[in-house]
């Protein structure tokens, strides 16, 4: 099992403190009804307990929690001894895992038919009734399982629960029924409360489930009146006693007796219906009125559900099935720093790999140091991981609990980690950064991004290969990619052997491949090759304007070489200014990202690296073909706003372009017409605004058909 320690030292070290940490958040959970980390995270210390108990069952103790349930019942309210024991569930963490039980059931039922009652997991508090000749004569909670709290006079106030039981549920028996469900607040009281609390400034609640449970235990009735609990029933404890052969008769029988029962059940009858219900209960989840963790599946059947029976702590009967947890705990092992090709520094966590959200993740970036103190993350800490967006792993902070005293801050190396040269942070910046442009780690990056498919898509030129060459001396920068021959990369050494201690050499197919795809990279278009220098802020989209306004690698630095007037020499506003840099005034680019390409080529290595490029063969100019049409909108320019019915965005761009027009993405006084389709929106007022006039789909497709530029004012 992942994560589980190998000896049994370092695995009973661990559920040690994994143990503390579990009675730690069980208190501030169950007893306080203030918990410090999401129940996702806890569910993983727990199941974290349970991977190390199981393979190392002697260490399992009864005290365990993972052999409890709920926690000790407190003193402020009189103890009820349950009548039978309130179980827990067993959970299953994703689909595979109910499978599982799926198949445990039907291994144990046999041929037997074996529906299933799938319910909602509703997020409360567990709560037992008692009725009395049909009078509500106890309501008590949890507790551990065995003894409860009397909380009778609090749920009495609570207004969906029944005084007195309905005789629709037919001949009521004289003596004690129990019935058994959950107590919620609803979303919106929730909110509501935690406005109130944070106005008369007390701590918010943390969620719904801990508000509904401290209000059950108010010592206050009337409190517990003005909070807006709810209920949905769901179990009969004396089935026996009322006929009742199926928990979906149970529900039917609570249902006619007065109480609230949810009207999300559904029955199935085949494993892949259990699931189904479970993915319409993932999608529903957000819209319910209240909150739900999961969905309970319980065998319907009473005969079955008896044989089956019970484990310590939960019926082997039902199990919740738990949406997928967006969080969840491991250990940090190292924060790695990373070179970018400018030198930022990156703190990267390297962590025990966790599955969340259904994939495998070991590393997520710190982004700065910053960002590292923030969050005051150390190694060796258990950590709380999630997926941002379910897509980019993420760390969210530390258990702090179960640090190792002493554990020290982490700190940003003074030195790089590559090549031991300088780390700087300019004042008022986050990233620091290795100042020496010789560094190998950004050395090779800086090739890895000119190989990359944004950029010179050399097809195969990977990280490793690149790595090779660079350490064979055989490429120094991105020039040198062009002087590789087929037999010089076919005997270039992979630094591994083979099995009779010959070393790996990338060998000739592989070879020609590469030679080839290098040779295909000296024809990309300009765009690709400005964008493939690696210049700061230079991404792919300004690489393509500055292509469009330039023409030709030459043009653009002999606009570099030229520094700008500066606004204020000579009375220079800052708008002529701007105007009179033929790099800054380009849409879309300005005055950093202008002085940024300067810096660049103020660079003599990088001109002379340019040279190189040039004399190697790679094209640095935009072939210019005779355009097809006549250049009819030249000088005009056009933004794109709103869904037009006739072409897509990029395809009515194309046309415009087609014509000469440039089109833009925002509008500004220098915009000559904006087309705006359906529900155009901010860009549509922006234009109105400027007096910038505004075409219709109409009169696109009539420029675009006969090529006749609109007439001004249309
Ligand atoms: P559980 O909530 O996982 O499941 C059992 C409970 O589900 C039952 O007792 C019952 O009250 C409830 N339930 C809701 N709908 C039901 C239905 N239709 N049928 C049957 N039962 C239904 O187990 P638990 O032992 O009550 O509590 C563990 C939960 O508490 C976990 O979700 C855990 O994350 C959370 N917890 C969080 C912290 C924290 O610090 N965040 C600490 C302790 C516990």
């Amino acid at each position: 099992m992942a994560g589980v320690p190998a000896d049994r030292v370092t695995a009973a070290e661990r559920v040690e403190v994994l143990r503390r940490e579990i009675a730690h958040h069980d208190y501030r959970y169950y007893a306080l009804d203030a918990p410090e980390i999401s129940d996702a995270a806890y569910d993983s210390l727990v199941r974290e307990l349970r991977d190390i108990e199981d393979v190392w069952p002697e260490l399992v103790t009864p005290d365990s929690p993972t052999q409890r349930v709920g926690s000790a019942p407190g003193s402020t309210f009189e103890p009820v001894l349950h009548s039978q024991r309130m179980y827990s569930l067993d959970n299953a963490m994703d689909l595979d895992e109910l499978d599982a039980w799926l198949a445990r059931v039907r291994d144990a039922v046999g041929e037997r038919e074996c529906p299933f009652v799938c319910e909602l997991k509703i997020d409360g508090s567990s709560l037992a009734l008692v009725y009395a000749d049909g009078s509500l004569e106890r309501a008590a909670t949890r507790g551990d399982g065995r003894t409860g709290e009397d909380v009778t006079a609090n749920v009495r106030t609570i207004r969906d629960v029944p005084l007195r039981l309905l005789g629709d549920a037919g001949a009521i028996p004289p003596g004690r029924i129990e019935v058994r469900g959950e107590v919620y607040m609803p979303k919106a009281s929730f909110e509501r409360l935690n406005e109130a609390n944070e106005e008369a400034g007390f701590a918010p609640f943390a969620n719904p489930r801990n508000a509904a449970a401290g209000a059950v235990r108010q010592k206050d009735p009337g409190v517990t009146a003005s909070r807006d609990l709810a209920t949905f029933l769901y179990q009969v404890v004396d089935v026996r006693r009322l006929d009742l052969i199926r928990q979906s008769d149970a529900l039917e029988w609570l249902r006619k007796a007065g109480f609230r029962v949810n009207p999300d059940v559904v029955t199935c009858a085949t494993a892949k219906e259990v699931r189904a219900y479970c993915a319409s209960a993932v999608e529903k989840r957000d819209a319910l009125p209240y909150e739900i963790d999961g969905v309970v599946v319980k065998v319907d059947s009473f005969a079955l559900q008896e044989e089956l029976g019970y484990t310590s702590k939960s019926p082997r009967w039902a199990i919740a099935f738990k949406f997928p947890p967006e969080e969840k705990t491991t250990v940090l092992r190292e924060i790695r720093v990373q070179v970018g090709r400018t030198g930022a520094l990156t703190p990267l966590a390297e962590f025990n790999p966790v599955t969340v959200a259904g994939s495998t993740i070991a590393r997520a970036t710190l982004h700065n140091e910053d960002e590292v103190r923030r969050k005051d993350v150390r190694v060796g800490d258990t950590i709380v991981v999630r997926k941002a967006g379910d897509v980019i792993p993420e760390v969210v902070g530390a258990v702090i609990g179960m640090r190792e005293p002493g554990a020290p801050e982490w700190r940003m190396p003074a030195e790089c980690p590559s090549c031991g040269g300088p780390v700087w942070r300019p004042e008022g910046e986050v990233v620091s950064r290795c100042t020496n442009v010789a560094c190998p780690a950004q050395r090779l990056e800086r090739l890895g991004h000119w190989a990359g498919r944004g950029a010179m898509d050399i097809d195969g030129m990977g990280t490793e290969i690149i790595t090779r060459l660079v350490e064979r001396d055989l490429v120094h920068d991105v020039a040198d990619f062009y002087l590789l021959t087929e037999d010089t990369l076919a005997a270039l050494d992979m630094g591994r052997v083979k099995k009779d201690g010959s070393p790996v050499v990338l060998g000739p197919v592989m070879a020609a491949k590469l030679v080839a795809a290098i040779d295909a990279s000296r024809s990309r278009p300009l765009a690709r090759v400005l964008f493939g220098l690696g210049i700061r802020h230079v991404g792919s989209t300004v690489a393509e304007l500055l292509s469009a306004e330039f023409g030709a690698l030459d043009a653009l630095m002999d606009a570099a070489a030229h520094e700008p007037p500066a606004p204020g020499e000579g009375g220079l506003t800052i708008a002529a200014a701007l105007a009179a840099d033929p790099i800054a005034r380009v849409e879309g680019v300005g005055p950093t990202i202008a002085a940024s390409i300067r810096a660049f080529f103020a660079n003599a290595d990088n001109c002379t690296m340019v040279e190189r490029l040039r004399e190697r063969g790679v094209r640095l100019a935009e072939e210019r073909v005779a355009p097809a049409r006549p250049q009819t909108l030249e000088g005009l320019t056009f933004v794109l706003t709103g869904a037009l019915e006739q072409f897509t965005r990029d395809e009515a761009a194309a046309a415009l372009k087609e014509l000469g027009a440039k089109v833009t993405g925002s509008v500004s006084k220098k915009t000559s017409f904006v087309v705006a389709g359906e529900d155009a929106g901010s860009k549509y007022d922006k234009a109105v605004a400027l007096d910038v006039p505004v075409l219709s789909e109409e009169d696109l497709v009539r420029i675009v058909e006969s090529g006749e530029p609109p007439a001004a004012g249309s």
